[in-house]
Protein backbone atom coordinates (compact mmCIF):
# COMPACT_ATOMS: atom_id res chain seq x y z
CA UNK A 1 0.00 0.00 0.00
CA UNK A 2 1.24 3.61 -0.89
CA UNK A 3 1.70 6.28 1.68
CA UNK A 4 0.11 9.38 1.05
CA UNK A 5 3.34 11.08 -0.15
CA UNK A 6 3.16 8.79 -3.09
CA UNK A 7 -0.03 10.11 -4.43
CA UNK A 8 -0.34 10.57 -8.09
CA UNK A 9 -2.88 12.36 -8.96
CA UNK A 10 -4.11 11.65 -12.70
CA UNK A 11 -7.45 13.23 -12.78
CA UNK A 12 -6.13 16.97 -13.60
CA UNK A 13 -9.67 16.95 -15.61
CA UNK A 14 -11.64 16.42 -12.80
CA UNK A 15 -10.12 19.48 -10.75
CA UNK A 16 -6.64 20.44 -9.86
CA UNK A 17 -4.33 21.25 -7.63
CA UNK A 18 -4.42 24.72 -6.10
CA UNK A 19 -0.87 25.96 -7.32
CA UNK A 20 1.61 27.54 -4.56
CA UNK A 21 1.98 30.74 -6.13
CA UNK A 22 -1.99 31.37 -6.61
CA UNK A 23 -2.82 29.96 -3.12
CA UNK A 24 0.30 32.91 -1.71
CA UNK A 25 -1.71 36.03 -3.73
CA UNK A 26 -4.64 34.80 -2.65
CA UNK A 27 -3.87 34.39 1.46
CA UNK A 28 -3.65 38.02 2.61
CA UNK A 29 -7.32 37.73 1.26
CA UNK A 30 -8.21 35.24 3.41
CA UNK A 31 -6.45 36.89 6.67
CA UNK A 32 -5.49 40.38 6.42
CA UNK A 33 -8.17 41.55 3.87
CA UNK A 34 -10.88 40.57 4.74
CA UNK A 35 -12.69 44.02 3.35
CA UNK A 36 -15.73 43.91 0.90
CA UNK A 37 -14.25 45.53 -2.02
CA UNK A 38 -17.37 47.88 -2.48
CA UNK A 39 -16.64 49.61 0.45
CA UNK A 40 -15.45 53.24 0.38
CA UNK A 41 -12.21 53.04 3.36
CA UNK A 42 -8.74 51.92 1.94
CA UNK A 43 -8.44 48.32 2.78
CA UNK A 44 -11.73 48.23 0.38
CA UNK A 45 -9.91 49.53 -2.22
CA UNK A 46 -7.19 47.52 -1.87
CA UNK A 47 -9.75 45.02 -2.31
CA UNK A 48 -10.92 46.26 -5.71
CA UNK A 49 -7.49 46.94 -7.21
CA UNK A 50 -6.62 43.25 -6.96
CA UNK A 51 -10.03 41.99 -8.62
CA UNK A 52 -9.15 45.01 -11.92
CA UNK A 53 -5.75 43.15 -11.52
CA UNK A 54 -7.18 39.44 -11.84
CA UNK A 55 -9.90 41.15 -14.45
CA UNK A 56 -6.60 42.13 -16.81
CA UNK A 57 -4.72 38.86 -15.65
CA UNK A 58 -8.18 36.77 -16.85
CA UNK A 59 -8.90 38.92 -20.47
CA UNK A 60 -4.96 38.66 -21.38
CA UNK A 61 -5.53 34.78 -21.09
CA UNK A 62 -7.89 34.75 -23.98
CA UNK A 63 -6.85 38.17 -25.80
CA UNK A 64 -9.77 39.90 -24.11
CA UNK A 65 -10.40 42.97 -23.24
CA UNK A 66 -10.68 43.45 -19.23
CA UNK A 67 -14.36 45.16 -19.31
CA UNK A 68 -15.39 41.84 -21.26
CA UNK A 69 -14.84 39.65 -18.44
CA UNK A 70 -17.42 38.74 -15.21
CA UNK A 71 -16.44 36.99 -12.72
CA UNK A 72 -19.14 34.24 -11.75
CA UNK A 73 -18.83 30.82 -9.16
CA UNK A 74 -17.52 28.79 -11.78
CA UNK A 75 -18.12 26.76 -14.91
CA UNK A 76 -21.33 25.55 -14.23
CA UNK A 77 -23.20 29.41 -13.70
CA UNK A 78 -21.21 30.60 -16.43
CA UNK A 79 -22.67 28.34 -18.16
CA UNK A 80 -26.34 28.90 -17.24
CA UNK A 81 -25.87 32.64 -17.35
CA UNK A 82 -24.93 32.30 -21.23
CA UNK A 83 -28.09 29.96 -22.03
CA UNK A 84 -30.41 32.10 -19.78
CA UNK A 85 -29.61 35.36 -21.51
CA UNK A 86 -29.78 34.32 -24.94
CA UNK A 87 -33.11 32.94 -24.36
CA UNK A 88 -34.06 36.69 -22.56
CA UNK A 89 -31.98 38.32 -25.26
CA UNK A 90 -33.67 36.37 -28.70
CA UNK A 91 -37.09 35.33 -27.06
CA UNK A 92 -38.22 34.96 -30.88
CA UNK A 93 -36.20 32.61 -31.46
CA UNK A 94 -37.19 28.96 -30.17
CA UNK A 95 -34.42 26.60 -31.06
CA UNK A 96 -31.31 25.92 -28.70
CA UNK A 97 -28.12 23.81 -30.80
CA UNK A 98 -25.39 22.14 -28.58
CA UNK A 99 -23.56 19.14 -29.20
CA UNK A 100 -24.28 15.58 -27.82
CA UNK A 101 -20.87 15.65 -26.04
CA UNK A 102 -21.72 18.85 -24.28
CA UNK A 103 -21.45 19.00 -20.34
CA UNK A 104 -24.76 18.59 -18.09
CA UNK A 105 -23.80 22.39 -16.86
CA UNK A 106 -25.24 22.87 -20.73
CA UNK A 107 -27.36 20.12 -21.57
CA UNK A 108 -29.73 19.93 -18.21
CA UNK A 109 -30.73 23.92 -19.03
CA UNK A 110 -31.45 22.90 -22.59
CA UNK A 111 -33.55 20.24 -20.89
CA UNK A 112 -35.48 22.41 -18.80
CA UNK A 113 -36.26 25.18 -21.21
CA UNK A 114 -37.44 22.26 -23.30
CA UNK A 115 -39.71 20.85 -20.46
CA UNK A 116 -40.79 23.69 -18.98
CA UNK A 117 -40.74 26.37 -22.03
CA UNK A 118 -41.30 24.44 -25.07
CA UNK A 119 -38.22 24.94 -27.04
CA UNK A 120 -36.76 22.87 -29.47
CA UNK A 121 -33.11 21.50 -29.36
CA UNK A 122 -30.91 19.86 -31.87
CA UNK A 123 -27.79 18.08 -30.51
CA UNK A 124 -25.08 17.64 -33.47
CA UNK A 125 -23.99 14.17 -33.63
CA UNK A 126 -20.02 13.21 -33.04
CA UNK A 127 -18.08 10.85 -35.65
CA UNK A 128 -16.27 7.94 -33.90
CA UNK A 129 -13.36 10.08 -33.03
CA UNK A 130 -15.74 12.13 -30.62
CA UNK A 131 -14.84 14.96 -33.82
CA UNK A 132 -18.03 17.72 -34.37
CA UNK A 133 -20.51 16.09 -37.54
CA UNK A 134 -20.01 19.73 -39.59
CA UNK A 135 -22.76 19.14 -42.15
CA UNK A 136 -25.18 18.38 -39.60
CA UNK A 137 -24.12 21.25 -37.63
CA UNK A 138 -24.57 23.62 -40.94
CA UNK A 139 -28.23 22.25 -41.35
CA UNK A 140 -28.86 22.65 -37.61
CA UNK A 141 -27.71 26.40 -38.11
CA UNK A 142 -30.75 26.66 -40.67
CA UNK A 143 -33.62 26.80 -37.95
CA UNK A 144 -32.79 29.88 -36.65
CA UNK A 145 -31.26 29.24 -33.21
CA UNK A 146 -31.65 31.71 -30.60
CA UNK A 147 -28.13 30.31 -29.04
CA UNK A 148 -25.58 27.77 -30.11
CA UNK A 149 -23.42 26.56 -27.67
CA UNK A 150 -20.31 24.33 -28.50
CA UNK A 151 -17.31 23.26 -26.00
CA UNK A 152 -14.11 24.11 -26.79
CA UNK A 153 -12.47 20.68 -25.48
CA UNK A 154 -14.20 17.86 -24.33
CA UNK A 155 -13.57 16.70 -20.61
CA UNK A 156 -13.74 12.94 -21.66
CA UNK A 157 -11.70 12.22 -24.66
CA UNK A 158 -10.11 16.11 -24.26
CA UNK A 159 -11.44 16.48 -28.35
CA UNK A 160 -11.37 19.57 -29.65
CA UNK A 161 -14.04 21.23 -31.46
CA UNK A 162 -13.22 23.79 -34.32
CA UNK A 163 -15.30 26.47 -32.15
CA UNK A 164 -13.73 29.37 -34.04
CA UNK A 165 -14.85 28.05 -37.46
CA UNK A 166 -17.96 27.12 -35.50
CA UNK A 167 -18.64 30.79 -34.31
CA UNK A 168 -18.01 32.17 -37.72
CA UNK A 169 -20.35 29.88 -39.39
CA UNK A 170 -23.27 30.58 -36.83
CA UNK A 171 -22.95 34.44 -37.44
CA UNK A 172 -24.82 34.51 -40.22
CA UNK A 173 -27.71 32.60 -38.15
CA UNK A 174 -28.44 35.31 -35.79
CA UNK A 175 -27.72 33.55 -33.17
CA UNK A 176 -25.87 33.96 -29.89
CA UNK A 177 -22.31 31.67 -29.89
CA UNK A 178 -21.31 30.74 -26.64
CA UNK A 179 -18.35 28.29 -25.58
CA UNK A 180 -17.78 25.95 -22.47
CA UNK A 181 -14.19 26.25 -22.64
CA UNK A 182 -13.83 24.88 -18.75
CA UNK A 183 -11.35 22.19 -20.13
CA UNK A 184 -9.32 24.13 -22.34
CA UNK A 185 -8.41 27.05 -20.24
CA UNK A 186 -4.43 26.45 -19.39
CA UNK A 187 -4.17 23.38 -21.66
CA UNK A 188 -3.69 24.89 -24.99
CA UNK A 189 -3.85 28.33 -26.37
CA UNK A 190 -7.87 30.44 -26.12
CA UNK A 191 -8.47 33.44 -27.96
CA UNK A 192 -11.46 34.98 -28.35
CA UNK A 193 -9.86 37.79 -30.49
CA UNK A 194 -11.15 38.54 -33.89
CA UNK A 195 -13.82 35.94 -33.52
CA UNK A 196 -17.72 35.91 -33.57
CA UNK A 197 -17.81 33.99 -30.17
CA UNK A 198 -20.19 36.34 -27.90
CA UNK A 199 -19.62 33.86 -24.40
CA UNK A 200 -16.93 31.58 -23.14
CA UNK A 201 -17.16 30.08 -20.10
CA UNK A 202 -14.06 29.27 -17.83
CA UNK A 203 -13.77 27.68 -14.46
CA UNK A 204 -10.43 28.63 -11.66
CA UNK A 205 -10.56 24.77 -10.56
CA UNK A 206 -9.63 23.32 -13.57
CA UNK A 207 -6.26 25.36 -14.19
CA UNK A 208 -4.63 25.57 -10.47
CA UNK A 209 -7.16 28.24 -9.20
CA UNK A 210 -9.65 26.96 -6.23
CA UNK A 211 -12.69 25.91 -7.08
CA UNK A 212 -16.10 28.37 -6.62
CA UNK A 213 -14.70 30.73 -9.10
CA UNK A 214 -14.90 31.14 -12.73
CA UNK A 215 -15.50 33.95 -15.49
CA UNK A 216 -17.69 34.29 -18.51
CA UNK A 217 -16.63 36.05 -21.14
CA UNK A 218 -18.80 38.06 -22.51
CA UNK A 219 -18.13 40.08 -26.08
CA UNK A 220 -18.12 43.77 -25.82
CA UNK A 221 -21.31 43.96 -28.50
CA UNK A 222 -22.94 41.33 -26.69
CA UNK A 223 -26.07 42.42 -24.74
CA UNK A 224 -25.55 40.10 -21.21
CA UNK A 225 -29.15 39.30 -19.40
CA UNK A 226 -27.81 39.25 -15.58
CA UNK A 227 -28.98 35.54 -14.25
CA UNK A 228 -27.36 36.11 -10.66
CA UNK A 229 -29.60 39.17 -9.77
CA UNK A 230 -28.71 41.42 -6.40
CA UNK A 231 -26.17 43.79 -5.30
CA UNK A 232 -25.41 45.21 -8.68
CA UNK A 233 -21.79 44.39 -8.84
CA UNK A 234 -19.54 43.45 -12.12
CA UNK A 235 -21.34 46.51 -13.35
CA UNK A 236 -24.72 45.21 -12.92
CA UNK A 237 -24.28 41.71 -14.41
CA UNK A 238 -23.45 39.26 -12.14
CA UNK A 239 -25.15 40.06 -8.29
CA UNK A 240 -23.36 39.01 -5.23
CA UNK A 241 -20.16 40.35 -3.07
CA UNK A 242 -17.28 39.21 -5.08
CA UNK A 243 -14.98 36.24 -3.77
CA UNK A 244 -12.24 38.49 -3.72
CA UNK A 245 -9.37 35.51 -2.84
CA UNK A 246 -10.98 33.72 -5.39
CA UNK A 247 -10.66 36.20 -7.98
CA UNK A 248 -7.30 37.21 -7.04
CA UNK A 249 -6.66 33.00 -7.55
CA UNK A 250 -8.29 32.54 -10.79
CA UNK A 251 -5.95 35.96 -12.05
CA UNK A 252 -2.53 34.50 -10.62
CA UNK A 253 -3.67 30.97 -12.72
CA UNK A 254 -4.49 32.73 -15.66
CA UNK A 255 -1.00 34.90 -15.53
CA UNK A 256 1.09 31.50 -14.75
CA UNK A 257 -0.88 29.35 -17.42
CA UNK A 258 -0.11 32.49 -20.29
CA UNK A 259 3.24 32.39 -19.62
CA UNK A 260 3.53 28.71 -19.75
CA UNK A 261 1.84 28.03 -23.11
CA UNK A 262 3.94 30.91 -24.51
CA UNK A 263 6.93 28.92 -23.64
CA UNK A 264 5.14 25.48 -25.06
CA UNK A 265 4.47 24.29 -21.90
CA UNK A 266 1.32 22.34 -24.31
CA UNK A 267 3.73 20.44 -25.59
CA UNK A 268 5.79 19.21 -22.51
CA UNK A 269 2.45 18.11 -21.12
CA UNK A 270 1.67 16.39 -24.52
CA UNK A 271 4.88 14.53 -24.69
CA UNK A 272 4.24 13.10 -21.18
CA UNK A 273 0.82 12.26 -21.90
CA UNK A 274 1.71 10.35 -25.02
CA UNK A 275 4.68 8.67 -22.90
CA UNK A 276 2.09 7.28 -20.75
CA UNK A 277 -0.41 5.89 -23.42
CA UNK A 278 2.84 4.39 -24.98
CA UNK A 279 4.10 2.29 -22.37
CA UNK A 280 0.23 1.14 -21.32
CA UNK A 281 0.06 0.11 -25.19
CA UNK A 282 3.38 -1.68 -25.14
CA UNK A 283 3.15 -3.44 -21.98
CA UNK A 284 -0.43 -4.37 -22.41
CA UNK A 285 -2.52 -5.79 -25.11
CA UNK A 286 -5.82 -5.17 -26.15
CA UNK A 287 -5.34 -1.32 -25.24
CA UNK A 288 -7.30 1.16 -27.48
CA UNK A 289 -7.06 4.64 -27.44
CA UNK A 290 -10.23 6.78 -27.57
CA UNK A 291 -10.99 10.25 -29.20
CA UNK A 292 -9.13 11.75 -32.27
CA UNK A 293 -4.80 11.51 -31.63
CA UNK A 294 -3.93 14.52 -32.85
CA UNK A 295 -7.70 17.24 -32.57
CA UNK A 296 -7.44 16.60 -28.23
CA UNK A 297 -5.80 18.43 -25.58
CA UNK A 298 -2.36 17.28 -24.97
CA UNK A 299 -3.19 16.45 -21.46
CA UNK A 300 -6.18 13.76 -21.88
CA UNK A 301 -5.81 9.89 -22.45
CA UNK A 302 -8.71 8.28 -22.49
CA UNK A 303 -8.02 4.29 -22.91
CA UNK A 304 -10.00 1.11 -23.11
CA UNK A 305 -8.16 -1.63 -21.65
CA UNK A 306 -10.47 -4.76 -23.13
CA UNK A 307 -11.29 -7.34 -21.04
CA UNK A 308 -12.05 -5.43 -17.95
CA UNK A 309 -14.23 -3.16 -15.66
CA UNK A 310 -12.99 0.25 -15.20
CA UNK A 311 -14.17 0.48 -12.20
CA UNK A 312 -12.51 -2.48 -10.75
CA UNK A 313 -9.36 -1.01 -12.00
CA UNK A 314 -9.99 2.27 -10.12
CA UNK A 315 -10.38 0.78 -7.17
CA UNK A 316 -7.51 -1.36 -6.92
CA UNK A 317 -5.64 2.83 -8.35
CA UNK A 318 -7.06 3.62 -5.34
CA UNK A 319 -4.72 1.24 -3.13
CA UNK A 320 -1.94 2.47 -4.70
CA UNK A 321 -3.44 6.51 -4.32
CA UNK A 322 -3.60 6.81 -8.07
CA UNK A 323 -6.24 9.20 -8.62
CA UNK A 324 -8.00 8.43 -12.24
CA UNK A 325 -11.65 7.94 -13.07
CA UNK A 326 -13.65 5.98 -15.47
CA UNK A 327 -15.44 6.19 -18.77
CA UNK A 328 -18.93 5.13 -16.82
CA UNK A 329 -20.66 5.78 -14.08
CA UNK A 330 -21.71 3.02 -11.57
CA UNK A 331 -25.41 3.91 -11.27
CA UNK A 332 -26.76 1.24 -7.97
CA UNK A 333 -24.57 -1.22 -8.70
CA UNK A 334 -24.70 -1.41 -12.84
CA UNK A 335 -21.96 0.06 -14.81
CA UNK A 336 -23.68 3.16 -17.07
CA UNK A 337 -21.40 3.46 -20.20
CA UNK A 338 -20.50 7.15 -20.24
CA UNK A 339 -23.24 9.47 -22.57
CA UNK A 340 -19.84 10.59 -24.59
CA UNK A 341 -18.21 7.74 -25.53
CA UNK A 342 -21.64 6.20 -26.58
CA UNK A 343 -22.41 9.32 -28.77
CA UNK A 344 -19.24 8.26 -30.41
CA UNK A 345 -20.71 4.70 -31.24
CA UNK A 346 -18.65 3.08 -29.01
CA UNK A 347 -19.42 -0.18 -27.84
CA UNK A 348 -21.13 -0.50 -24.07
CA UNK A 349 -18.26 -3.07 -23.35
CA UNK A 350 -15.51 -0.65 -24.73
CA UNK A 351 -17.01 2.28 -22.83
CA UNK A 352 -17.26 0.35 -19.30
CA UNK A 353 -13.54 -0.81 -20.01
CA UNK A 354 -12.18 2.78 -20.21
CA UNK A 355 -10.18 5.14 -18.28
CA UNK A 356 -9.52 8.88 -18.54
CA UNK A 357 -5.60 9.47 -17.10
CA UNK A 358 -5.29 13.25 -16.91
CA UNK A 359 -1.76 14.81 -16.59
CA UNK A 360 -0.49 18.50 -15.69
CA UNK A 361 2.29 20.08 -16.20
CA UNK A 362 3.32 19.42 -11.87
CA UNK A 363 2.80 15.86 -12.99
CA UNK A 364 6.32 14.38 -12.38
CA UNK A 365 8.33 11.41 -14.47
CA UNK A 366 8.61 9.85 -10.72
CA UNK A 367 4.64 10.00 -10.76
CA UNK A 368 4.29 8.47 -14.59
CA UNK A 369 6.76 5.87 -13.95
CA UNK A 370 5.00 4.53 -10.46
CA UNK A 371 1.32 4.90 -12.51
CA UNK A 372 2.30 3.28 -15.33
CA UNK A 373 3.88 0.17 -13.57
CA UNK A 374 0.64 0.36 -11.40
CA UNK A 375 -1.63 0.09 -14.26
CA UNK A 376 -0.61 -2.63 -16.00
CA UNK A 377 0.26 -4.65 -13.25
CA UNK A 378 -3.69 -4.52 -11.94
CA UNK A 379 -4.80 -4.78 -15.94
CA UNK A 380 -3.11 -7.57 -15.77
CA UNK A 381 -4.22 -9.27 -12.51
CA UNK A 382 -7.96 -8.26 -13.01
CA UNK A 383 -7.83 -9.86 -16.45
CA UNK A 384 -6.74 -12.88 -15.06
CA UNK A 385 -9.45 -13.03 -12.24
CA UNK A 386 -11.48 -12.52 -15.19
CA UNK A 387 -10.28 -15.63 -17.09
CA UNK A 388 -10.30 -17.36 -13.51
CA UNK A 389 -14.09 -16.50 -13.08
CA UNK A 390 -13.99 -13.92 -10.77
CA UNK A 391 -14.58 -9.63 -11.93
CA UNK A 392 -13.37 -6.73 -9.78
CA UNK A 393 -16.68 -4.48 -9.36
CA UNK A 394 -17.39 -1.54 -7.38
CA UNK A 395 -19.23 -1.30 -4.44
N1 LIG B 1 -18.05 22.40 -18.30
C1 LIG B 1 -17.15 21.41 -18.42
C2 LIG B 1 -16.71 20.96 -19.79
C3 LIG B 1 -16.62 20.78 -17.28
O1 LIG B 1 -15.75 19.80 -17.40
C4 LIG B 1 -17.07 21.23 -16.01
C5 LIG B 1 -16.60 20.58 -14.77
O2 LIG B 1 -16.49 19.38 -14.69
C6 LIG B 1 -17.99 22.27 -15.95
C7 LIG B 1 -18.46 22.83 -17.11
C8 LIG B 1 -18.50 22.81 -14.63
O3 LIG B 1 -17.55 23.67 -14.04
P1 LIG B 1 -17.64 24.02 -12.46
O4 LIG B 1 -17.21 22.77 -11.75
O5 LIG B 1 -16.70 25.14 -12.27
O6 LIG B 1 -19.05 24.40 -12.18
Amino acid sequence: MATDSELVYLDNNATTPIRPEVLEAMMPFLSRNFANASGAYRLSREARQAIDVAREQVAALIDARPEEIVFTSGGTESDNTAIASSVFCQPDRRLLVGSEVEHPAILSHFEQLKADRDYQLTLVPVDESGCLNEPAYEKALEGGPALVSLMWANNETGVLFPVREAAEKARASGAFFHTDAVQAMGKVPVSVKDSEIHFLSMSGHKFHAPKGVGALYVNRQARLHPYVIGGGQEQDRRGGTENVAGIVGLGKASELARTELEAGGDAKVAAMRDRLEENLIRELSDVERNGHPEKRLPNTASVAFKGIEAQGLLIMLDQEQICASAGSACHTGSLQPSRILSAMGMSAERATSTVRLSVSHLTTDEELERAIACIVESVKRLRKLRTGGQVVRAT
